[in-house]
């Protein structure tokens, strides 16, 4: 048997379980090896009453006899004459010894003069003959010997196979099995050039050993497995690896990300202790991780990299990467989310605001929201550090939520002060598509006491490509009411410009990208002047963003864009030195062109 057919048959018995029914789920297939001559009419005759015959004459048949039937065979008996035994006797060989190690039968058929020879010709071939003339009653019985003989053998493989590759106890599959599914997993991984990661989980039960005994240790290792087994469904192909070990895997396509969700609802085991024979027993979960192809290039050494990963969590209450670089990148992102939880709760973001004015003259338009989060170091972070991964782990619409309050709240203030007529707020679209969204913008903006008009929403392109009518449905609302709607990052997103009009926007935001080279390139100046004229034919507004020197916006004012935003005019500033540029920017004429107030963004290098 090759290591091909014999890896097949085997895994296809393992994946089936243990039942011998599903061995030889099929009509049991005769294979006649008898000239047409012969007794072959009187044979099929009886023998397709009960079987399903069939003969090798079909072109390319030889090769059939290799494949098809559990045991990698396409007959469960071959039924052979004299003629046939010299004409087959090579294919024939090969499949029986291809069935290994399940008995393949094979019977002779063949007159008292001819037995001799033929049982000297085929006698390794041969488990049983049967002499003519046929006697219906005889054939029969052996036939069904044979059959049943078979049956035995592969009902026992199948046993046998499934014994070797699953964990006694809990029924998991067992490292063998693992392993194979591994090599697979990278088999396909790397034809389609993607990671494979391999995770070890420990869970120690030695204070179980050490205070109830040896069998309750195997009681607690089961009661372990079926809660890995309700937390992690049948998406890993979990497996036990030893009593208080365990592993798993996540195929071609995963990445860092859904390894740590996988780690965190291997870490959901913690909240709830083991009830071992009436004692709490408290259980904390170690991971160890190695990667495919980054760690090993085969499934055995992926699996010993994840077990090394494993010997260095020794009470760490995070997953241990193999890689040291992969390990940095993972730690800090669950830093950053766990932090993130405290941020909200103990109130560590900040709404800075960034003015944006009127190109020609200077004049404070309005002020864009941008949320900074302060970490007890005093330490700023900006929030493409930190909003990627609220938008992954839902975090998003909370914090949405607290800029918005803010947002309104300054807002308030500045109407009875003098300050900007509308503040942007960046809405993502999970918050958007929250059933809820419409109400929240509607009782904040009243609860403030801000007119809708004061308010704008700023969604970025590819947010406002991936919504569905519904949440359309909602920003035509909030627009009718007097809310504007901006399209931001304008350009970056592939958006079909004749969509655009079918969108409730009222507002473009030229990206910057455009903007950095709109002196040198004239490219990014002619995508310009198209988004000026798009905007003029569908009546938007339209803002250009990031302009960081005089040039720039002496090009922008040529092509007669209005609003610009960038750090030429302001940086963001926290609401207390926005009061303060707003002052002065009133007394600043308009070729005065020096930033006013040096924010602490600058001071610290955040952006
Ligand atoms: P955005 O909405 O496109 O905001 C503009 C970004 O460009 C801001 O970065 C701003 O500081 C920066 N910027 C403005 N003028 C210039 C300039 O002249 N030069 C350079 N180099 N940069 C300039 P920031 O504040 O780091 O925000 C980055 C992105 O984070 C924002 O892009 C927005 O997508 C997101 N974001 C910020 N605050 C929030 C928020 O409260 N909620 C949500 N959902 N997203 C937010
Ligand atoms: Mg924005
Ligand atoms: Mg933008």
């Amino acid at each position: 048997m090759t290591q091909n057919h014999k890896d097949v048959f085997w895994r296809g018995i393992a994946e089936s379980g243990c039942d011998s029914v599903s061995a030889i789920s099929h009509r049991e297939r005769i294979l006649v090896l008898v000239g047409a001559s012969g007794n072959r009419k009187q044979l099929v005759e009886h023998l397709k009453q009960r079987y399903q015959v069939i003969f090798p004459d079909e072109p390319g048949y030889a090769e059939g006899m290799l494949r098809d039937n559990p045991a990698g065979t396409s007959f469960d008996l071959a039924i052979v004459d004299l003629a046939g035994a010299l004409r087959w006797h090579r294919r024939l060989a090969e499949a029986r010894s291809h069935a290994q190690p399940v008995f393949l039968p094979a019977m002779l058929i063949t007159s008292r003069k001819d037995l001799p020879r033929a049982m000297q010709t085929c006698d390794t071939l041969i488990d049983e003959f049967l002499l003519t003339p046929i006697e219906p009653n005889e054939l029969t019985q052996r036939v069904a010997m044979l059959l049943r003989a078979r049956r035995q053998a592969l009902t026992q493989s199948t046993r046998l196979a499934y014994l070797t590759s699953h964990d006694q106890g809990s029924g998991l599959p067992n490292k063998t099995l693992f392993l194979d599914r591994l090599s697979q997993a990278i088999q396909d991984a790397t034809v389609l050039g993607r990671k494979v990661f391999a995770l070890t989980i420990h869970i120690s039960l030695a204070s179980v050993l050490k205070s109830l005994g040896n069998r309750a240790l195997e009681e607690a290792g089961l009661v372990c497995c079926e809660r890995l087994k309700a937390i992690l469904g049948d998406n890993y192909s979990l497996a036990r690896l030893a009593t208080e070990e365990w592993a798993l895997m996540l195929r071609a396509g995963a990445s860092t990300k859904d390894v740590l969700e996988v780690f965190r609802s291997v870490q959901q085991l913690t909240a709830t202790p083991l009830d071992i024979r009436g004692e709490r027993v408290h259980i904390s979960p170690n991971v160890g991780i190695a990667v495919y192809p980054d760690d090993a290039a085969n499934a055995s050494s992926l699996l010993d990299c994840a077990g090394a990963a494993l010997a260095r969590t020794e009470r760490v209450q995070h997953p241990m990467f193999y890689s040291s670089t992969v390990q940095r990148q993972a730690l800090a992102q669950i830093r950053t989310e766990a932090g993130l939880h405290e941020a909200l709760a103990f109130d560590q973001f900040e709404l800075w605001f960034q003015p944006k004015v009127n190109l020609k003259n200077r004049s404070l338009s309005s002020v864009e929201a941008l949320i900074r989060w302060r970490l007890p170091s005093g330490d700023l972070v900006p929030p493409n550090n930190f909003i990627p991964l609220a938008e992954h782990n839902g975090l998003i619409t909370c914090i949405d939520r607290w800029v918005l309050n803010k947002a309104c709240e300054s807002m308030q203030l500045w109407q009875t002060q003098g300050g900007p007529a509308q503040v942007a707020v960046n809405i993502s679209a999970q918050h958007l598509v929250q059933d809820d969204f419409l109400t929240t913008i509607e009782q904040t903006l009243s609860h403030y006491d801000v007119p809708p008009t004061a308010l704008e929403l700023e969604l970025t392109e590819t947010a406002l490509a991936d919504l569905g009518q519904e949440s359309l449905d909602k920003l035509w609302a909030l627009r009718k009411k007097g809310v504007s709607i901006a399209l931001d990052d304008f350009g970056t997103g592939y958006c079909s410009l004749n969509y655009i009009h079918k969108l409730p926007i009222t507002t473009l935001k030229i990206d910057k990208c455009f903007i950095d080279n709109i002196v040198t390139d004239s490219a990014d100046t002619a995508v310009t002047q198209t988004i000026v004229s798009l905007a003029k034919n569908f009546r938007l507004k339209l803002v250009a963003e990031g302009i960081e020197t005089e040039e720039q916006c002496e090009r922008l004012v040529r092509l007669q864009v209005e609003t610009g935003q960038g750090y030429l005019f302001a940086r963001p500033m926290p609401f207390v030195e926005l009061q303060q540029w707003i002052g002065i920017a009133d007394k600043l004429s308009p070729r005065d062109t020096k930033t006013p107030v040096i924010s602490r963004e600058r001071r610290t290098g955040c952006t």
